[in-house]
């Protein structure tokens, strides 16, 4: 009894975890008045995001998104059954895909592939291939029923990459996990996009700092700004180190769907939604369609937001589209500041 009363009374403290998944780094910070339960239900958030892994990835042909997608593709028209996890994914990146004109593209499957090789062998993929595969793509080709549950594709040789939409609704479910162990005072990360839960105690938000864009490509430009981030999403993509450079021009690893080349702008987004899957797809969206197209596109979200930084001849640009800043907006002390006090 009298153990109880005092880990009732405990005030919560904060843990953090780690778990590499999907070609990425996971991380949750927690508050919990008994670490055992933290320990448990990080363990269990975890253990969602690796059987997500395993039905989502198309970096592994047993994935059921592989076999699925393998099994539409040789038999278009056909409706091919899915799991609830599959069908959740695809059925919201259609969706996402419909709201930005296509350009978060779930279908562009066999142009990354040939981009991921391009990368490897550091020379651009022929073009002949690139048209083959371009005609393999195309979100209105494909129909999810997602009260039958199924898959069906309207042309041959169809395959999914859901990259830039499935670490963000990994964030989703390992924060639900959380939350189902009573634990709501959480943020989880996956490579860079956050999803944030109940604040902490001792505050109304999450610091969360700002990646921006460093005008020499071989730089990361250091962090200066962050948010508070409370019940919220937000994801980062665009110019990134995993371009290819041929020729002096670098290209970037989010492809244009229109001709399944990778971008050249010079491009950062930062986007907030309520969810992860949201924001982890809008960030790449508007890295495709730029400033001009964002402020359409994140009308069809509600509270969704973004943060747009580009470089033009005479230097970097930045403007704010939607619901921004989440909830207040703040510069950080950088190194330098910190050393001279
Ligand atoms: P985002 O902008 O969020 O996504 C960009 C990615 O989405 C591209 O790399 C491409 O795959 C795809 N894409 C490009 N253009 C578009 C477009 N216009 N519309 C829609 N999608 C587009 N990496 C590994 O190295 N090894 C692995 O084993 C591995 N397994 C993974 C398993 C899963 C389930 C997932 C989701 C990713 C995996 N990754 C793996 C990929 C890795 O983590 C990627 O870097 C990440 O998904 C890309 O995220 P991002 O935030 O960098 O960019
Ligand atoms: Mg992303």
């Amino acid at each position: 009894m009298l153990a109880i009363a005092a880990c009732a009374g405990a005030p919560p403290s904060r843990h953090e975890y780690e778990h590499g998944a999907m070609g990425t780094t996971f991380r949750i910070v927690l508050y919990a008045a008994d670490p055992a339960r933290a320990d448990r239900a990080a363990a269990a958030a975890f253990a969602r995001i690796d059987a997500l892994e395993s039905v989502l990835s198309d970096w592994n042909a047993a994935s059921e998104l592989c076999r699925a997608a393998a099994a539409a593709a040789a038999a278009p028209g056909h409706p091919i059954a899915l799991g609830d996890d599959l069908v959740r994914v695809l059925a919201r990146s259609q969706a996402i895909a419909a709201a930005t004109d296509g350009a978060f593209d779930p279908t562009l499957g066999r142009c990354t592939q040939l981009w991921r090789r391009a990368r490897r062998r550091g020379e651009l993929p022929e073009a002949a291939a690139l048209a083959e595969a371009l005609a393999t793509t195309g979100h209105r080709h494909v129909t999810i029923d997602a009260e039958q549950r199924t898959l069906t594709a309207g042309r041959a040789g169809i395959a999914f990459d859901l990259g830039a939409i499935a670490k963000g609704d990994a964030l989703d479910q390992a924060l639900a996990v959380l939350r189902d162990h009573g634990l709501p005072r959480a943020i989880v990360d996956g490579g860079g996009d956050v999803l944030a839960g109940a604040p902490p105690p001792e505050g109304s938000g999450w610091i969360v700092g700002l990646a921006e864009l460093s005008a020499d490509a071989t730089e990361i430009a250091p962090i200066r700004h962050a948010v508070a981030l409370a019940h919220g999403a937000l994801a980062t993509s665009g110019d990134s180190w995993r371009a290819l450079e041929i020729d002096g021009v670098r290209y970037s690893h989010i492809l244009d769907p229109r001709s399944g080349i990778g971008l050249t702008e010079r491009r950062l987004v930062t986007a907030i939604a309520a969810d992860g899957a949201t924001a982890d797809a809008l960030a790449t969206a508007l890295s495709v369609g730029g400033p001009d197209r964002a402020a359409a596109w994140l009308a069809h979200f509600p509270g969704a937001g973004a943060r747009i930084e580009w470089l033009t001849a005479s230097g970097m640009t930045a403007c704010a589209f939607g619901v921004w800043p989440p909830m207040m907006s703040a510069p950080i002390e950088s190194k330098e500041s910190r050393r001279e006090r």
